[in-house]
């Protein structure tokens, strides 16, 4: 993503997509080059970043990144060393993390050791751009990135509480921010908490749903400019300003992640 970060060239953010699991995925790629939507295209295991990476071809808006989903590493843990061979074909990492929705306590540690190894791998290589999902583990994921990382991470739909909040944007970490928090007076308050210099958007499509509860469809990551005009409304500016901010931030993170 090597866009002027001027912003009369800015564009609407989308850093965490899971494409590959769309029913159509070609069909949205098409949509994302159309709309000129920046897109993370998260995934979940190893074993399908070629695949996506194939599906992406010579698409301009459209990164691949490299993931291991928390709730997905006990069964897929022995996918490590894919991980590590395929880590140098991108900058970004996700979806990662840890989820403690799991009571049992050796499926958290099987987590923590394969996130661990993980950040390792990143602080490794250096500039990396991580994913990151915390669903009640935040301070076990911001302590596992510490003060130092060598690159950066990006709280994705952080539900955590605010102290966790502060020490991750205390270690120069972003938040990506979807349209189900801004529907949630608790998600407001937590985005409200952060400094707009750190705000990111994403849709976690098709996780996220838009629409009624009855007839739900699958966010596609046209679906940030809502968020946008959310963020506006909090922060006091108009849309345009606040998407202006949003790509901002995201072209200047680019170029300060840490790469030695
Ligand atoms: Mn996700």
């Amino acid at each position: 993503m090597d866009a002027a970060a001027s912003p009369s060239h800015a564009h609407f953010l989308d850093t965490h997509c899971h494409v590959d699991l769309y029913p159509d995925p070609a069909a949205l790629l098409r949509q994302i080059e159309q709309q000129r939507i920046y897109t993370v295209a998260v995934t979940n295991t190893p074993s399908v970043f070629s695949r996506l990476c194939d599906m992406v071809g010579t698409g301009r808006y459209v990164r691949p990144a490299l993931g291991l989903h928390p709730e997905l590493a006990v069964q897929r843990h022995r996918e490590l060393p894919q991980f590590a061979t395929l880590l140098p074909r991108t900058r970004y990492v996700g979806e990662v993390g840890l989820d403690y929705q799991t009571g049992v306590e050796s499926e958290r540690a099987t987590q923590r050791r394969v996130f661990a190894s993980i950040v390792e791998q990143c602080n490794s290589a250096g500039g990396k751009v991580v994913t990151v999902h915390s669903r009640r583990a935040a301070d076990d994921v911001v302590d596992a990135f510490g003060a130092g990382f060598r690159g950066t991470y990006i709280l994705h739909w952080y539900s955590g509480g605010v102290r966790a909040l502060r020490r991750a944007l205390s270690n120069g970490a972003f938040i990506s921010v979807n349209p189900a928090m801004m529907r949630s007076d608790r998600g407001r308050a937590l985005v409200a908490e952060v400094p707009r210099a750190r705000v990111l958007t994403e849709t976690d499509g098709p996780f996220v749903t838009m629409g009624s509860a009855a007839v739900p469809t699958a966010a596609t990551p046209a679906d940030v400019r809502g968020v946008v005009v959310e963020l506006g409304l909090l922060w006091g500016v108009d849309p345009a300003e606040a998407r202006d901010i949003v790509y901002g931030n995201f072209a200047s993170m680019l170029t300060t992640s840490r790469t030695s």
